[in-house]
């Protein structure tokens, strides 16, 4: 067996929900993760003239396993739960930028309204963007029973695969919920990283199924983005030291 690589890797690896505008004064956590279509433009744009690289979590994957070179100023950015207006508003400008992001899909709700169509998602596939999983119905998967867990899980999976054609190899946890059965059906599914919802920029092997996100919220502007692209901060309850 291959030892662990001790390699400790900073990629920013920004969270991104709904891109648009919400109007309904009583939807506070829909508000919270709704970020304009002009700041999101405001912020991409910011990104691609400090001279931001994007890359995909199988890129960062591949550099902490095997040690494929990254460029110096990196970013990940990714799409959580597949609604329509990140098709809408995020595509034309990761498009206009040449980005590229990673978009996490909810195999059961495709096609519903708010959220994309398959056809739409093939083309987010045909233009470079990376498609993760992101379960059968984003259930609490740490309060399932073992059966449903690996449906929920692999379910998922296979049915994104059959529809890209393709296999698909990145997963993101349903709001950030993950426990050691959890884990341990997501690596035997075959996803060589995985999405968490706990804060930081600092990757290690050892992390690749439970990777830190920096979550973009309504309240945030290109500058506040930018900031935490800079800020270094570890993972407090995982001290690693930096290393370049
Ligand atoms: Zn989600």
């Amino acid at each position: 067996m291959r030892a662990l690589s001790h390699r400790v890797t900073f990629a920013p690896i920004l969270m991104f929900h709904y891109i648009r505008v919400d109007r309904n004064p009583y939807d506070y956590l829909g508000i919270r993760l709704s970020v304009a279509p002009s700041t999101f433009s405001s912020e991409m744009a910011l990104l691609h003239r400090y001279g931001y690289h994007t890359i995909t979590l199988t890129q960062l994957a591949d550099h902490i396993r095997y040690g494929r070179p990254l460029p110096r100023k990196r970013v990940v950015l990714t799409f959580d739960d597949g609604y329509e207006d990140q098709y809408k508003h995020a595509l034309p400008v990761l498009r206009r930028y040449g980005f590229r992001a990673t978009f996490f899909i909810v195999s059961g709700f495709v096609n519903r309204p708010r959220y994309m169509t398959w056809r739409q998602i093939k083309q987010l596939d045909r233009d470079g963007m990376e498609i993760g999983v992101h379960t059968v119905s984003h259930l609490d998967l740490t309060t399932l029973p073992t059966r449903f867990l690996w449906h929920q899980i692999y379910g998922a999976k296979l049915a994104i695969e059959w529809h890209l054609r393709h296999p698909v190899r990145v997963f993101a946890y349903p709001s950030g919920a993950f426990d050691g059965a959890v884990l341990a059906d997501v690596r035997r599914a075959g996803f060589i990283a995985a999405a968490s919802t706990l804060p930081g920029t600092l990757h290690a092997e050892r992390t690749l199924l439970y990777l830190y996100r920096v979550r973009i919220l309504n309240s945030d502007t290109p500058q506040t983005m930018y900031s935490y692209l800079l800020d270094r901060f570890g993972n407090p309850w995982e001290p690693t030291p930096y290393v370049p």
